[in-house]
C-alpha cells in the first residue's frame, strides 16, 4: 500500500511493504519490529540519539497511560471528531510516545470515521513506544522542519507542546485543513510550580496570528489531578521543563512528597488553513 510517508532521500512516494518501504528511486527504509520506521536522513541528525532519552520516555509513557491528562485527550478527539469528516488524513508532529495520537485514531475509529493517520518524533527511543501503542498508524522518526510528507495532503496537523515548524505546517496542510497547537494554559501544574519555587509565575497566555492561517478559536481544558505516589510525582516532574532549571532546594522539596493536588490546564489553539 502507499505510505502517507514520502522518500526524506527525493520526495517520491513510499510503498509500504510488511518490513519495508520503498520508493521507485530505489531509496528503502526498513520498518522496525515495533512498527516505525526511521526517515531522518543522516544530515538532519544533530547528535547520536536526538530527542529525549530512553528513561524518560518510559516515565513519560507510565504517567500518560494512567490518564491523568485524559482531559486534553478527550477535549482534543472532541475537536477532530467536529473538525473532521469520515476518511481524514491527520498528521501529529512531535508526537512523543504516542499518547495523544492512539488515543485520537481509536476515538476517531469508534466513532465509524476511517483516519489514516501519521505520527512523527526526532526521538527514536521514544517512538518505539508509541508505535507499540497502535498498529493502525504509521510511525516514523523524522524531523518536524522537514517532515515526509506530501503538499496540501493532510486535513489536521496536530502539535501538542512541541516545537512550531510553521512553514512545514503549511506545505503539508490542504487549503482549509486544520492546525491544532496545544500549550499550557497559565495555572498548569500551579501547585507544582509552589513547591518548586518561592515566587512561582503564571504560564504568559499569548493569542499569536500565524501568516496564512486564520485562528478559528481557543479551546480551554482545565481540571484538577491527584497524584498519589512519589513515583507519579517525579515522572510528571520529568515531563516538565522546571526539570531542567529547578534549584535543588525546590526538587528536594517535591522529592519528599507522597501525594500532589494539581490543577492541569491547556490551551488548543484552532487554527484554519487559509
Ligand atoms: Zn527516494
Amino acid at each position: 500500500m502507499t505510505s502517507l510517508f514520502r522518500c526524506p532521500v527525493c520526495g517520491a512516494p513510499l510503498d509500504r511493504e510488511e518490513r519495508i518501504c520503498r520508493c521507485p528511486n530505489r531509496h528503502s527504509y526498513d520498518i522496525a519490529r515495533e512498527g516505525y520506521t526511521y526517515l531522518l536522513p543522516p544530515n538532519q541528525k544533530h547528535s547520536a540519539a536526538p530527542g529525549d532519552d530512553r528513561g524518560m520516555a518510559a516515565a513519560r509513557r507510565d504517567f500518560l497511560s494512567k490518564g491523568y491528562y485524559a482531559p486534553l485527550l478527550n477535549t482534543l478527539c472532541c475537536q477532530i471528531l467536529s473538525l473532521s469528516g469520515d476518511f481524514p488524513v491527520i498528521w501529529d508532529v512531535g508526537c512523543g510516545e504516542g499518547y495523544y495520537t492512539a488515543g485520537i485514531y481509536q476515538a476517531l475509529t469508534a466513532a465509524g470515521r476511517s483516519p489514516r493517520m501519521a505520527g512523527t518524533d526526532i526521538s527514536k527511543s521514544i517512538l518505539r513506544y508509541a508505535a507499540r501503542r497502535e498498529r493502525g498508524i504509521e510511525w516514523a522518526v523524522a524531523s518536524s522542519y522537514h517532515l515526509p510528507a506530501a503538499d496540501e495532503t493532510a486535513d489536521v496537523l496536530l502539535d501538542c507542546f512541541s516545537p512550531l515548524a510553521l512553514e512545514e505546517f503549511r506545505r503539508v496542510l490542504k487549503p482549509g485543513g486544520y492546525f491544532l497547537y496545544v500549550v499550557p494554559g497559565p495555572d498548569h501544574l500551579w501547585e507544582l510550580k509552589q513547591i518548586l519555587y518561592d515566587r512561582p509565575y503564571p504560564n504568559e497566555e499569548k493569542e499569536t496570528p500565524y501568516e496564512g492561517f486564520s485562528y478559528r478559536s481557543i479551546v480551554p481544558v482545565e481540571d484538577v489531578i491527584t497524584l498519589p505516589c512519589q513515583a507519579d510525582i517525579h515522572a510528571l516532574f520529568q515531563m516538565t521543563p522546571y526539570y531542567w532549571k529547578t534549584p535543588r532546594a525546590g526538587a528536594e522539596r517535591l522529592a519528599a512528597r507522597d501525594s500532589l493536588t494539581a490543577r492541569i490546564s491547556f490551551r488548543i489553539h484552532v487554527f484554519q488553513k487559509l
